[in-house]
């Protein structure tokens, strides 16, 4: 497969029970693989601070399923969920990692890295010599990695884990790494978005990235371009109440100023997302989530009229409306 067909099928609509992306990606990674014997992509995959939503929406996947992801893309070396491993032997899996012996890998990193007090409010393994922190433990994993993914708005940018007031000093993992990381954002991460960067890494390497460094082929549009209540928009018919079919701009919608594919992509075997299913887009993908969002039904306007932190209300640099 080309890479131009490879962004064109990332960026086909995946609604309509077609099977579009198990149907294509899968033969093409296949075909890759043999072509380019033993070399699924290595995968380190850490959990920092999170609520562990991003691997559950992982599991999620069906286009390809999970169980396709681990046989025939990725050669998952090490995560917390998923392993069988404990204790030391476990460890003993990132220190080989750290010293090349799995040679090149991808870290993953799921959820943010807090700061304060030395890290010391995120523990990954406790030894005869004390504990590692997240925080060491990215930097060290973060300096052998041949790349870098932050899988979910807290790796990414901080998240919910930043939230105000922040009592852990929570940031996102390029704001600890001096090197590329590709953010992979969505409180949680759209199972799509993450396999299909994997699968851009490991055939073509590094996809397009915006200017949040996210993969501009699902994050490069915003919410409220594709939105099926766009019609309500423009005619300026908006909701009173959940539940009214009209635009939810007037109910908080944060569509018009977030980047993501979610209204033809949805969620869930591509059943449903937010708006379908009556609740307003929070903006789970941007940067200042979710204090950029809050309070989550108040109009745009009146989020941004007392000039607090985060972006303005309108689509992202580099994202079409
Ligand atoms: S404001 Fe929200 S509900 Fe209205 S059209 Fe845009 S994305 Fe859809």
């Amino acid at each position: 497969m080309e890479k131009a067909d490879f962004l064109q099928l990332c960026q086909d609509n995946a609604d309509s029970n077609s099977n579009t992306l198990s149907a294509k990606i899968l033969p093409a990674v296949r075909q890759y693989l043999s072509n380019n014997p033993g070399k699924k992509l290595p995968v380190i995959w850490l959990e920092t601070s999170d609520s562990g939503d991003n691997n559950i929406a992982f599991m999620n996947t069906t286009y390809p399923y999970l169980h396709q992801v681990f046989t025939d893309m990725i050669n998952l070396l090490y995560s917390n969920t998923f392993m069988a491993a404990q204790g030391s032997d476990a460890l003993q899996l990132l220190k080989h990692a750290v010293e090349g012996y799995f040679g090149p890998f991808t870290l993953i990193v799921e959820g943010a890295i807090p700061l304060k007090d030395g890290g010391i409010y995120n523990i990954i393994a406790r030894t005869e010599n004390g504990p590692i922190t997240a925080l060491e433990a990215v930097h060290r994993l973060g300096a052998a990695a041949q790349y870098v993914v932050a899988a979910g708005t807290c790796a990414s940018f901080g998240g919910a884990s930043a939230a105000a007031p922040n009592t852990t000093g929570s940031v996102g993992v390029s704001q600890v790494l001096n090197r590329q990381v590709i953010n992979v954002s969505g409180c949680p991460v759209n199972p799509d978005w993450l396999v299909g960067t994997l699968a851009h890494l490991l055939m073509f390497g590094v996809p397009e990235l915006d200017d949040l460094n996210r993969p501009s082929l699902f994050y490069g549009v915003t919410v409220h371009r594709h939105c099926q209540r766009r019609s309500y928009f423009d005619n300026k018919e908006f909701a009173e109440n959940l539940g009214d079919i009209e635009c939810m701009f007037s109910l908080g919608c944060s569509g018009p100023r977030t980047g993501a594919d979610c209204p033809y992509r949805q969620w869930i075997n591509h059943v449903s997302w937010p708006v379908k299913a009556n609740t307003p887009c929070i903006g789970c993908t941007n940067q200042d989530f979710p204090d950029g969002s809050s309070p989550f039904f108040t109009p745009l306007p009146q989020k941004f009229k007392t000039g607090k932190t985060g972006q303005q209300p309108s689509a992202g640099k580099g994202e079409k409306v």
